[in-house]
Formats: structure tokens, sequence, C-alpha cells
């Protein structure tokens, strides 16, 4: 990677921390989810970078890719335990970052067991570990504050315009003694739960991805396609962005979508939820592995404006 890409992995760090900041003052009780979406959105886009991702506000028992629909009517309520996940990126080049909400502290303990874990798993990174140590010391952590890790939902590398690139990064024990290289971008992202530790897909959730760009004879699907191609690339976009920005009638859209989505040009991202129904928390960094150094794409910054009961 050259410095003028990892200066850009840290430029877009710092705006998804200020963004993770706006985040915590935006999800009250009773906020909505659909306005909280939209403002962090908006909030990345005036800082002159890009979302690299649909906000994911993933509620409870779904520990990953909610994302609010258009015109989503949804509250956030002091029991909801919400995992805030959010990436920027600037020119292909991504911060991921993710933590959890509840504010009536009911899951305190299992949010500082995924965070605990990230901060682990980091402290370790120092170490030269190999994915499966990764992996390893994230389970231990997890599993000493009496939950357990999500098995089938993993870190990963950060390539440019690929949020989601292998090798992955586990959060349980592996025998995989291969190390990252030098000059990666990743991301670690610890889930614990109090359920089984694995999740199944869910519903649709109004996110998707451009699989294969061929060409399509329905009008509606050619515009969606052309758009998303010009706009998100290999990024994973929403169905509320293209409401937003295409000049489009629902009806078209959704027609535009279906026909995409039937010749295989574009996947969606059903919801995952932990295959128990038990509740998911969440904490996500970025780091980049370079001249045998490690750096923090997304740096704490000096104090954490907090809400939501946070212990520890
Ligand atoms: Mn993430
Ligand atoms: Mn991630």
């Amino acid at each position: 990677m050259e410095k003028s890409e990892i200066e850009k992995h840290l430029k877009a760090g710092e705006i998804a921390w200020e963004a993770q900041q706006e985040a915590r003052k935006l999800l009250k009780p009773n906020s909505s989810l659909f306005e909280a979406a939209e403002k962090i959105e908006e909030f990345i886009i005036k800082k002159k970078a890009l979302p690299a991702f649909p906000v994911n506000l993933s509620l409870n028992e779904n520990a990953a890719h909610q994302t609010p629909c258009w015109n989503d009517k949804i509250l956030l309520r002091d029991r909801d335990l919400l995992k805030v996940d959010i990436g920027v990126h600037i020119d292909g080049r991504i911060a991921d970052c993710a933590f959890s909400i509840n504010h009536d502290g009911k899951w305190a303990s299992l949010i500082e067991a995924s965070d605990l874990a990230l901060k682990n798993a980091a402290l370790l990174l120092e170490k030269n570990p190999s994915l499966g140590e990764i992996g390893a010391e994230i389970q231990k952590t997890i599993e000493g504050k009496g939950f357990k890790p999500v098995q089938n939902l993993t870190g990963h590398t950060l390539e440019e315009y690929v949020q989601h690139a292998s090798p992955s990064i586990p959060n349980t024990e592996r025998n995989d003694s291969n190390k990252l290289e030098e000059n990666t971008a990743f991301a670690i992202e610890p889930f614990a739960t109090n359920g089984e530790g694995m999740v199944r897909d869910g519903a649709d959730s109004g996110i998707f991805e451009i699989e294969e760009p061929r060409a399509v004879r329905n009008a509606h699907a050619r515009k969606v396609l052309e758009f998303a191609a010009e706009n998100y690339r290999t990024l994973p976009f929403a169905e509320r962005w293209l409401a937003r920005e295409m000049k489009l009638s629902e009806f078209e859209l959704k027609i535009g979508l279906k026909h995409l989505l039937r010749e295989k040009c574009i996947r969606a991202f059903p919801v995952l939820k932990e295959r128990k129904d038990a509740m998911v928390s969440q904490a996500e960094n970025s780091f980049i592995k370079s001249e045998n150094k490690i750096l923090t794409i997304i740096k704490p910054g000096k104090k954490e404006t907090g809400t939501g009961k946070k212990t520890g």
C-alpha cells in the first residue's frame, strides 16, 4: 500500500470516529432509526467522504445487515440492544467500525464482552499473532465473561472498494497459523451472544451489492444498475439510497431490483439473526499492518461522549 493510500484509510477512520459520536448523540431512546441512519450518512458526505455501506442499525437478535428501509417507523427503545456499524471510504479506502448501545443497562455485560474482546485482540496484534491466535483471544475473552462468540461471523481484510476481502479473521479458535501480510488493512469485529453462537439468514435487508454487471433489457433495471455501478462500484448499497437519489417511482425501483436479482446482476443481503433469537453485541475497529507496525485506523478520541450504560 502506498503512503497516500494509508493516509486515505486514516482520514476515513477519523471521519468514522466522528460519525460514531454523531450516532451516539442521535440514537437516544425513542429516536427514529431511519432518521439516525440518514443523518449519519449525511454527516459522512458532508465531511467529503462516502459511506462504504449503508449504516447498519441491527437490533437485539439481529447481529448484522439491518438497515432502515424507506419510511421505516422503528423507534429505539430503552431495552433494545443496538449494533451501530458504520463504514466510511475515501476513494475506496475503507474504515469499518461498530459499537453497541443499550440504554436501560440490561445488556451492559454482553456489550462489555465484545468491547473487551476487541481491546484484547488489538493488544495481541502487537505480538504479530496468527489468525487462529486472534480468534482464540476473542473466544477466550468472551467466554471469560460468560457468553459465546458468534463463530460464523468474522473480521476481514479491506481492499480497495472491497469491504469483505480474504483472509477473514475468525472470532473463535482455529487451526490457522497464517498471519496477516504486510501492507494489509483489516477489520476485527467480535460478536458476543447469550445464545448459540451462530447466525442464520433472516429476511431481506434492503442492502444489495453488484455481483455481475451484465447488460439487461429491462429499462428500470438498466437505470438502477448503471446508477449503482457508477456510484457504489463493488460496495454494498441500500434500496433507501436509490429511492432518495434516483428519479424512479417506488414501483419502478422495485421492478428494477427484482429484475437485477433474477438476472444475478446484484445480490441481496439477508439480515443475519442469532440462531436462537438470542441477544448479540458487537464491537469493531479497523487497522493497518505496515512496516511491522500496527496502525489503528479508527483512533479512539480523547473522550467518548457516552450514551448507554457502559461499564469498565
Ligand atoms: Mn462493520
Ligand atoms: Mn466489518
